[in-house]
């Protein structure tokens, strides 16, 4: 067997430039292969990384774990169920965010990473004329054959003519993405002047991610490459020409990542443990969204300033 993995090796912080890191955490890829990943972190500006990840033309068979459920629509476990209940609400959640700060009630809206197309269908039947980008051809034909959504695969995006989109959404796909900084700043030129960035990320800073450490489910490595606080985040977004005008927690995130976290540690009952600890993180992270299991960040366009 022949093997070609190659690796992407960060020697400039994404976010700052700086050359200085530290090593953070050594995290297992619990989920397809259990080979182990170096989570670095930029001494400079905090931005955490996936050192030598795998890169996009190999990272695929990361991906093809039977439990990779983002992309399922079974029912089996109680992880799953979970997982579906927590969609119903986070769907709810979703569409709210975008009532709340597009600066329109209808227009275009792109959701990169759109998956099985649950929320474009949501968005669909607010009247936005929707369009999705997807890399997995089954969550695509899914998407077709349950509502219909015509989604486009992942070179689409770099076809979108300037300032396009209304609205553009990235939910848990940021992270994902090789070309970070090439996609913000693409990001900003499909985007109109008025336009709303919605993007939910992990948060590194959470309650979960301090009490799990190298368990944490949400590093999930290698296909998670960069891990964002709210501080490093901002600077991110700084740096493309955005402005973060808010940013949600995603409470609900803390039981689904507590319990993933307890059965990467093995522990014996782990989604009763998981599920109890999640509660706690959930119940704490009412009053400090700062330390919230995930994040939603909603940016505008900078004002450029004429004088
Ligand atoms: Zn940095």
């Amino acid at each position: 067997m022949e093997s070609t993995t190659t690796n992407i090796h960060i020697s400039h912080c994404s976010v700052c430039g700086s050359t200085k890191f530290a090593p953070s955490v050594s995290c297992v890829d619990y989920l397809a292969t259990k080979e182990v990943f170096e989570i670095q972190k930029c001494i400079t500006c905090g931005f955490a990384f996936t050192q030598d990840f795998p890169s996009e033309d190999v990272i695929g068979k990361y991906y093809d774990a039977p439990a990779y459920v983002s992309h399922s629509d079974t029912k089996k476990g109680i992880v799953n169920t979970l997982y579906h209940w927590a969609r119903k609400r986070a769907l709810k959640s979703k569409s709210g965010i975008v009532k709340e700060y597009a600066a329109k009630k209808s227009g275009t809206l792109l959701d990169i990473g759109s998956g099985t197309g649950y929320f474009l269908n949501k968005m669909k039947a607010c009247k936005w004329i929707v369009t999705g980008v997807e890399k997995s051809d089954n969550a695509r034909l899914f998407a077709k054959q349950k509502f219909d959504l015509d989604c486009q695969p992942s070179q689409y995006l770099y076809e979108i003519p300037s300032k396009a989109k209304d609205v553009i959404t990235m939910w848990h796909v940021l992270e994902h993405l090789e070309h970070l900084n090439k996609v913000m700043a693409h990001l900003h030129n499909i985007l109109k002047d008025d336009g709303t960035l919605i993007i939910a990320l992990p948060n590194k800073n959470s309650l979960d991610a301090l009490h799990y450490k190298e368990y944490w489910a949400a590093y999930d490595v290698p296909r998670h490459l960069w891990h964002f606080s709210p501080s490093d985040f901002n600077a991110l977004a700084d740096k493309h020409g955005f402005e973060v005008v808010a940013t949600k927690p995603m409470h609900f995130d803390a039981f689904y990542i507590s319990m993933l976290s307890e059965k990467n540690k093995g522990t014996f009952l782990g989604s009763i443990i998981g599920l109890i600890r999640g509660g706690i993180f959930f119940l704490r992270g009412l009053s400090d969204t700062e330390r919230s299991s995930s994040l939603t960040y909603i940016l505008k366009k900078k004002q450029q300033k004429t004088t």
